[in-house]
């Protein structure tokens, strides 16, 4: 499906910003990992190559993905990296005594995609030894890949792989509500109200003890149970009103 990528799209909005990366390989893993899940903003804080991103290891790693190393910008410091973002997450395979509130990537996921926020970013660390204390402290949460305890770091263009595809997952289901609250793609009819339901339950169950389903005086849980799942449904009016129909044709066909 192809969605409308607005301006407010976080596909415009999310910057990965990569932080002392010592293999250029990952380097260009990590523009193909972005470019597959539609993202395009690339930041590398003091690489340990100069050349990280003409490297021919980086090449060949980002395959398809080239533009998005051609289009990626190397600073010197995270400050630089971070200028006008407006919400930042580390991403860390490490959790600390001291640090920001802890997402999972897919909390974080709903989170950006919610946000109004022009420029946000994910920060993630050095191959070997993550991303420093002082960097995670100033963030505004620390997103831990829920990993095998004992085996949990991942590699770093698989991370980005796994918090971009979540990224896109939250956007695209997102856009997807919003465009079908805004048309008639994907029929939405009427939330039904509590008072509808309830009218709803009552007709059902007058039907059922009717057709001696419901014994009154020992109803058992099954309206509690028929309840629990209708409410796990969202009934619209339009459906209430269909179970209302069949309810007093239940109650007819008998009386
Ligand atoms: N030994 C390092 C791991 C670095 S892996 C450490 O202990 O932090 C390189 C980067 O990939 C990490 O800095 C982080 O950004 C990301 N990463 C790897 N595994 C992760 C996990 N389980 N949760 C979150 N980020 C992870």
């Amino acid at each position: 499906m192809n969605l409308p990528e607005t301006d407010t799209s976080l596909f415009k909005r999310l910057r990965f910003v990569l932080v002392g990366t010592s293999h250029p390989g990952n380097i260009g893993a990590v523009a193909r990992a972005m470019k597959t899940m539609g993202f395009s903003e690339l930041y590398l804080v003091s690489p340990r190559f100069s050349d990280a991103l003409t490297n021919p290891d980086a090449i060949a790693f980002a395959s398809g993905a080239q533009d998005i190393l051609q289009a990626a910008t190397i600073v010197n410091s995270i400050d630089e990296a971070l200028l006008d973002c407006h919400y930042v997450a580390a991403v860390s395979a490490r959790l600390r005594e001291f640090s920001p509130p802890i997402l999972s990537p897919r909390q974080l996921a709903a989170h950006l995609s919610q946000s109004t926020q022009k420029s946000v970013a994910l920060v993630f660390g050095n191959e070997r030894y993550g991303l420093p204390n002082e960097i995670v402290v100033n963030c505004n949460a620390l997103i831990n890949i829920p990993a095998n305890p004992e085996y949990s770091s991942l590699n770093l263009a698989q991370a980005v792989q796994l918090l971009a595809y979540e990224c896109r997952v939250a956007e695209v289901d997102g856009e997807v509500d919003k465009l079908s609250a805004q048309s008639d793609i994907g029929f939405q009819g009427k939330t039904a109200s509590l008072n509808e339901i309830d009218g709803m339950y009552t007709h059902l169950e007058k039907a059922l003890v009717t057709i001696d389903f419901l014994d009154p005086a020992s109803p058992k849980k099954l309206m509690p149970r028929l309840k629990r799942m209708f409410s796990r449904t969202q009934l619209e009016t339009e459906e209430v009103n269909i179970l209302r129909g069949i309810a007093k044709k239940i109650i007819d066909f008998k009386g």
